[in-house]
């Protein structure tokens, strides 16, 4: 069987080219002992992805040059030689970026069939972004009730779930940037954002400060540079951080000089604690436990932006790069 896969084959420098990918056909080895293959429906294209195609040491080793990419997917058993994994299955795992996965049991993990939702769920709302919200706000932030909180990048696929859930934990307000007029409609109408502001559209430092005319308590970072300075102007005496991300910079050339106000750590008394949910599973089932009840009975919004066919995840990475995703980007491969 033929397995449609893209490779690293070139480190990217800056923006990535796509002499830096090649698309590939691999014909698959016949399967071992303890063995499945997976179709996959899903793949999940994120941001981290940037930081996987750089030589560098991380909390997550860079990707291979001349081997397929890896990343989050969700796919169906096809054929099996692993009695826990029956054809049928519905799995998740980390062989992204390709259509046929294949592998040892223990690289899948089996999902319950959620009626009427997709799949794409648990790459979404009860997948990473999810649980990258939920442990940003409530561990690394200790957001309480009462706390006015900013979120920005706020109409992606983990500010959509981090709105959401300060609502539901009782933030006094919720205040949100992204990148358009109609991601902000979205964010206001459906994701628990009280008010939001498109960073494009002139100073940030001010628009915030406008947003948040009592200041903010608890900051949500996932774009780093001018949105992370201005949140520490804007941020309450106590204030909290929760670094998750810093897009702004994943394809710099060069670093750009960080927050010129850090003294306001100093004289505010803040707190900025950067993580990675790698170290935070063990919180997953009191997530889960919270959130997959909402999700089932549509409680909880979420958005995907879907591109079809293996052959066009790239397209997807730029777009998601670009600011073309609303909620979650995915790629969908038709069975
Ligand atoms: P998103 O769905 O938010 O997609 C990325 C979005 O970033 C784009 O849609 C775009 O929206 C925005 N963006 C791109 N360039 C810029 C820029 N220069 N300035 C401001 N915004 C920009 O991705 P995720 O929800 O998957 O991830 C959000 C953040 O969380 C990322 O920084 C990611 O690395 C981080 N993350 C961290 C994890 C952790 O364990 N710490 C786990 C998962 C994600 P717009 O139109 O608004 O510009």
């Amino acid at each position: 069987m033929i397995s449609h896969q893209w490779k690293l084959v070139s480190r990217p420098v800056g923006w990535p080219k796509a002499s830096d990918f090649a698309y590939e056909e691999v014909e698959l080895a016949p399967l071992g002992d303890g063995e499945v293959r997976v179709a996959n429906e899903f793949i999940s294209v994120d941001p981290y992805m940037r930081g996987r195609m750089n030589d560098m040491k991380s909390y997550i080793p860079p990707f291979e040059l001349g081997k397929t990419m890896l990343g989050g997917a969700v796919g169906r058993v096809i054929e099996s030689n692993s009695p826990e994994l029956p054809v049928g299955t519905l799995v998740e795992h980390m062989k992204g970026w390709r259509d046929i996965a294949q592998g040892r049991t223990a690289e899948f993990t089996k999902r319950r069939e959620l009626p009427g939702l997709a799949s794409s769920v648990y790459l979404g709302p009860l997948g990473v972004p999810g649980l990258t919200a939920w442990i940003g706000l409530f561990v690394i932030a200790e957001m309480k009730q009462g706390d006015s909180v900013f979120i920005s990048g706020a109409a992606g696929a983990v500010g959509t779930a981090a709105g959401q859930l300060a609502k539901l934990h009782g933030a006094s307000r919720v205040i949100g940037s992204a990148g358009s007029a109609e991601k902000i409609d979205l964010v206001t109408s459906t994701c628990g954002y009280d008010v939001a502001f498109n960073y494009k559209d002139g100073h940030i430092a001010r628009q915030l400060a406008g947003a948040a005319p009592d200041g903010i308590d608890v900051y949500f970072d996932n774009v780093g540079g001018d949105h992370l300075e201005a949140a520490i102007y804007v941020m309450n005496d106590g204030g909290r951080a929760a670094i998750c991300g810093s897009i702004s910079s994943y394809n710099e050339e060069k670093m750009p000089p960080g927050p010129r106000n850090l003294w306001m750590l100093t004289t505010k008394g803040l707190r900025l604690e950067g993580f990675t949910i790698v170290n935070y599973w063990q919180h997953a089932d009191a997530f889960a436990a919270e959130v997959a009840p909402l999700v089932a009975s549509g409680e909880f919004e979420w958005s995907e932006t879907i591109v079809d066919g293996i052959e066009n995840a790239l397209d997807a990475f730029y777009g998601l790069m670009n600011g073309q995703n609303t909620g979650k980007m995915l790629v969908r491969i038709a069975p």
